[in-house]
């Protein structure tokens, strides 16, 4: 009994609902029996309380993995313990790709209930498009029970990259060079020229990584194509300037060839690095320009073939190379020098500091017309008209140049796919699971005792009409005993 009423009064005292001073000397026999009911009233509470609070416990997890099938999937599994009372499983996903917001994809594996449960689901990279190798992609499982009541897993995080090849790493500085052709001279060589380009286009016009930029180089471009999907076989290198990655297939007896299209990627990169913007796009000259810059300019039949159209007036309209470079490989290359011809003039006639004006106004918003308007004073007519003039060329008749060119909007020589790669390679949109935009890391925690008391609604009211029914009862017994 002093045991009882010792634990009735510490829990008053802690519910600090009210306090009673229990004064034992003016305790009589029928205040005693209503303390006797408070007791068990109050056992039945707590021990009710304590099934609300066991109900609620979750699942254990005891399996949680992905396994990589380069580069066609990746299976996300898990195993649940306990898990009877788990209705739904979702899977959230997604890559450290930069976008717009974060972004995760959410998908809804076949999952049975029962003491122990299992979940699996399969990103097909053949239906989404792919990702590059190097991509960082995390995942974490979310699972409900009958209640509303969701628990997740610890996010986690698995590099997807071919394991079929032993991978090796260079670091030095903002490169981070991965390569698995077993010569040491053909691995230092790329690596050495990958940080002189980073060098050079530093020292040039002022560009330097936020973060290491990582080149995936494969040892042919056979390589290369096996570890990407939907590339036309002309492809031979690859930027994705929203993960830091580039990836190039090298055979050892194309260095020369290599060297220019890792420097020409890398470039992609950075442009890409410092003009990421969710409101606006890169004019397809300022990016290509850029990148043939960092390669260190066009070769010289390039430079003739540029200079022939100089001379024969048949250069092409700046609205033009803003859009798609054409099909034609003769129009592509003409492309390709005449963007670096621009740039190049930009950069040794007004300096490098405006360059990156140019670059951050379209990292904002700006329209290329603003753009230039800003950093140069002159839109993009006014640029062509100046241009031009250096090159003492008439001016140009619009309508004409656009009926000629008529480009389509995929470039398609070897080393321009990168910008227009990434666009289409990664997004798990088009797969059944829905995308949506996560605003906050998901908790516990954050239901709150709102969202708590909502979920347990039910339970709670049946608690309360036991407790009432059980108070009635021994209510009516402690009367018959006093009327006696
Ligand atoms: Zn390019």
């Amino acid at each position: 009994m002093q045991l009882q009423l010792g634990l009735i009064e510490k829990y008053w005292w802690i519910n600090a609902q009210f306090r009673v001073s229990f004064s034992k000397r003016v305790i009589t026999e029928r205040r005693g029996n209503v303390k006797k009911i408070t007791a068990i009233l109050l056992f039945f509470l707590l021990f009710s309380y304590g099934f609300v609070g066991l109900h609620s416990s979750s699942a254990s997890v005891t399996q949680n993995d992905a396994e990589l099938n380069f580069p066609a999937s990746v299976i996300f599994s898990i195993d649940l313990e306990s898990a009877d009372n788990i209705t739904q499983v979702k899977l959230h996903y997604g890559t450290n790709r930069d976008s717009c917001g974060t972004v995760s994809a959410l998908a809804y594996p076949e999952f049975t209930t029962g003491s122990s449960a299992h979940a699996r689901w399969e990103w097909n990279m053949l239906q989404s498009g792919g990702e590059p190798p190097g991509t960082t992609i995390w995942w974490q499982w979310e699972y409900i029970d009958n209640q509303g009541k969701s628990d997740f897993t610890d996010k986690q995080e698995i590099l997807w990259l071919d394991n079929i090849y032993d991978w090796k790493l260079l670091e030095d500085g903002l490169i981070r060079f991965h390569y698995y052709e077993n010569d040491t001279e053909y691995a230092s060589t790329l690596k050495n020229a990958a940080v002189a380009a980073l060098n050079h286009l530093h020292e040039d016009i002022g560009m330097l990584p936020d973060q290491p930029v990582d080149l995936y180089i494969y040892s042919s471009t056979q390589d290369m194509r096996d570890a990407v999907f939907y590339e036309p076989g002309w492809t031979g290198g690859l930027a994705y300037p929203e993960y830091n990655i580039l990836i190039i297939g090298i055979d050892p007896s194309q260095l020369t060839w290599g060297l220019s299209t890792e420097a020409h990627e890398l470039t992609h990169v950075l442009v890409g690095d410092y003009t990421f913007s969710c409101l606006g796009s890169t004019p397809t000259w300022l990016s290509e320009g850029l990148a043939v810059y960092g390669e260190g300019g066009p070769s010289s039949d390039q430079a003739d073939f540029f200079e022939q159209n100089v001379n024969s007036n048949s250069l092409m309209s700046f609205n033009v190379l803003s859009g798609g470079f054409s099909e034609d490989p003769n129009i592509a290359d003409l492309s390709y020098s005449q963007s670096f011809y621009m740039v190049d003039y930009l950069i040794k006639t007004y300096g490098k500091d405006k360059m990156l004006d140019l670059l951050q106004g379209i990292k904002a918003g700006d329209s290329i017309g603003e753009g230039l308007q800003h950093a140069y004073g002159f839109d993009l007519a006014g640029f062509q008209s100046e241009w031009r003039g250096y090159y003492s060329l008439p001016a140009l008749d619009e309508v004409t140049q656009e009926r000629l060119q008529n480009p389509t909007p995929v470039p398609t020589i070897i080393p321009i796919q990168g910008i227009n790669s990434q666009a289409v390679t990664n997004d798990p949109v088009a797969q059944e699971p829905a995308i949506v935009t996560q605003a906050t890391q998901p908790s516990d925690t954050g239901l709150g005792i709102v969202g708590w008391l909502n979920s347990h609604l039910v339970l709670i009211l049946v608690i309360i009409g036991v407790n009432c029914l059980l108070l009635i009862v021994i209510m009516i017994l402690v009367r018959q005993k006093g009327a006696k």
